[in-house]
């Protein structure tokens, strides 16, 4: 492939090269001295970011600029460097030479010649303009802006020790929402300047401005700064925003103390700004659709955000594993703990969501079921444990996969969840309601208010706090979830939590909402597949009778038993199925060519469901019921 020849070529050339020449001296910026970043964010239209950069120079040679390369929130080596364009560096008034360094693309090297003090750099980052070519940052009414995309650091310091001053200057009438501070020094035109931070903060600091904005005080130093698409998006009811303002209450009761001094809901509801979840210290950018309040009953699905986001910052933010936290955005993170950092908050994000009364405990126990029958049914689990997926992100980056259900993708989030849901009814089951995960969090995750340090664990310090709470080998029980193939999802919490998991005719309400919002139809507990609205097949389960019958993602549903496809017309069939010995017959389409296809499957259409069993602890119940 040519690609590969010329990476290659590239790598092989390189010490001979380097070995004909003397090495550079490296030039250094002062420490202890703050660069500047100012943006020009106004070229909304193009989507195109003007950055002026100013270092401090205390020698001379060949400076090493460094683009922000492995994202914290991304977990892994997702910088856009080759959106970063327009390198114009300057110093005395002379422009300066740079080339890029081959083994390390995200390096820039800059000569920087002797007798200079302060460098120049100026540079535009192009944001994606189409979804193919990334996250859309840039709307007609809101852009979003991660610092890490609009700045370089220099090499040879920890993040955290490099102080930057910034600013921004957005489109006229627009206004900003961050984690960080304005100075509130008057400029000519939109400026906003910023309290001087570390670098490390500032990449955890994104902004999002737009012209139709709103900021809500949800009481405990927290905020939630709503940009909409339009005026009439930010129109939430008292009682909408009452049950954020109850999230936060119920948040504050799990941990006991706040990890931040301030913290900002940073919600873009738009269609045409790209959906993000991305949690922060002191923020999260939170996209959801522009109907989040409007159309209230039709987005329970997406109240499930803003818990899991501000979780993290107890979960992920201030408490890290030890092997993600990193000095810098050179050097590579590692993903081993991320069961705990995006497996507990799954639990967390749920649970507040529930006690919160963002979503009913009937809507809570719907997404439960849903989540247990579809974990428990991926074939991948016979030869991946989930640990292993803790390197999806960065061997897979989220990249749409041909069989997810053999591949297995992220599963630490929601297997995860599974296996805090075991430890948590363990606990209760154990200690008869006495203590519960909701114990481990405040040990875990607490400590002293206003404290918004990173804190890094390790696999036995969880194992420890888990002991704290109560003694048991908790050490074989999680490597049983985590490490272990295991044939089944985690599913004892099921029973333990005084339930059953059942199947019927009807979708539950999580699965209702998904088919209603996600424009498709969900027979992945009967058929083993999931069909848009269009007929286009979306996803085969690995090991079911659509897979057994060849269908794969991509094709299109024509006919069924002789009728033209329609998602009733299929649900009849898979009901005639039951008690007849015919296949379902369909006729296909794919890759130019039609054919027909017989499924072998006389179930009936199947959801799942989970029962509640009389005269059993409802222990579950508890877990979702508010804190008082
Ligand atoms: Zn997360």
């Amino acid at each position: 492939m040519f690609a590969s020849a010329l990476g290659l070529a590239a790598a092989s050339l390189t010490p001979n090269a380097a070995s004909a020449q003397q090495p550079a001296t490296e030039a250094d910026v002062v420490h202890g001295q703050a660069i500047q970043v100012d943006v020009d964010a106004r070229d909304v239209q193009r989507g195109i970011f003007h950055v002026t950069e100013t270092l401090p120079i205390a020698s001379s040679g060949v400076l090493r600029l460094r683009y922000p390369e492995w994202l914290p929130g991304k977990h892994s080596s997702a910088g856009k460097i080759a959106n970063l364009t327009g390198f114009d560096f300057t110093a005395n008034g002379q422009t300066l030479s740079w080339k890029r360094d081959p083994l390390d693309v995200f390096s820039i090297l800059v000569d920087v010649p002797a007798g200079v003090s302060s460098l120049t750099a100026k540079f535009m980052y192009l944001a994606p303009l189409e979804r193919d070519q990334g996250r859309v940052t840039v709307a007609p009414a809101m852009l979003s802006m991660g610092w890490h995309e609009v700045s370089l650091y220099p090499a040879g310091q920890p993040v955290r020790d490099i102080q930057v001053y910034s600013s921004v200057r957005l489109p006229a009438g627009w206004t900003q929402a961050s984690a960080l501070e304005p100075t509130g020094d008057a400029d000519a035109g939109n400026v906003v300047h910023f309290k001087p931070v570390s670098y490390e903060t500032l990449v955890d600091s994104p902004l999002v401005a737009g012209s139709n904005y709103k900021r809500v005080d949800l009481g405990s130093d927290v905020y939630l700064d709503l940009f909409g698409d339009e005026p009439g998006n930010l129109d939430a009811t008292d009682k909408q925003l009452q049950l954020h303002r109850d999230l936060v209450t119920q948040a504050l009761k799990l941990f006991g103390v706040r990890h931040f001094d301030h913290y900002d809901f940073l919600v873009s509801m738009s269609d045409y700004l790209g959906g993000i979840g991305l949690e922060h210290h002191r923020s999260s950018e939170d996209g959801v659709p522009p109907d989040y309040f409007t159309d209230w009953d039709k987005r329970a699905l997406n109240r499930y955000l803003l818990p899991h986001e501000f979780v993290h910052s107890w979960n992920g933010k201030h408490r890290r594993g030890a092997d993600l936290a990193t000095p810098d955005f050179h050097e590579p993170m590692q993903d081993s703990l991320l069961w705990v950092y995006e497996g507990q908050t799954q639990f967390w994000g749920s649970i507040l969501a529930a006690r919160s009364g963002l979503v009913t405990k009937d809507q809570a126990l719907d997404m439960l079921a849903t989540v247990a029958a579809s974990y428990d049914q991926k074939a991948g689990r016979k030869w991946r444990p989930v640990i292993d997926t803790t390197n999806d992100p960065i061997m897979a980056h989220r990249n749409p996969a041909p069989w997810p259900s053999w591949q297995r993708s992220e599963d630490y989030y929601v297997e995860g969840m599974l296996a805090w849901l075991d430890v948590d009814m363990l606990l209760r089951e154990k200690t008869k309601g006495k203590k519960s995960l909701d114990d481990f969090a405040k040990l875990f995750f607490g400590g002293t208010d206003g404290d918004w340090s990173v804190s890094t664990y390790r696999r036995e310090d969880v194992v420890d706090a888990l002991n704290t709470v109560y003694p048991y080998d908790w050490s074989t029980f999680l490597k049983q979830r985590i490490d272990d193939i295991a044939p089944h999802a985690p599913l004892d919490w099921i029973g333990q939590g005084g339930y059953r998991l059942t199947f019927d005719k009807e979708p539950n309400s999580y699965i209702a909402a998904r088919q209603t919002n996600y424009k498709m139809a969900d027979f992945s507990y009967s058929l083993g597949l999931s069909i848009g609205n269009n007929g286009e097949v979306s996803q085969v389960y690995w090991g079911s009778p659509a897979f057994d019958a060849k269908l794969t993602p991509g094709t299109t549903i024509v006919g069924v038993n002789g009728r033209e496809y329609s998602a009733d017309v299929m649900k009849t069939a898979i009901d005639d199925s039951e008690g007849s010995d015919a296949p379902i017959a369909l006729t296909v389409k794919r890759a130019g060519r039609v054919s027909n296809v017989d499924i072998t499957y006389h179930g009936g259409q199947l959801y799942p469901h989970l029962e509640r069993v009389k005269g059993t602890p409802a222990r579950l119940d508890d877990l979702l019921a508010p804190l008082k």
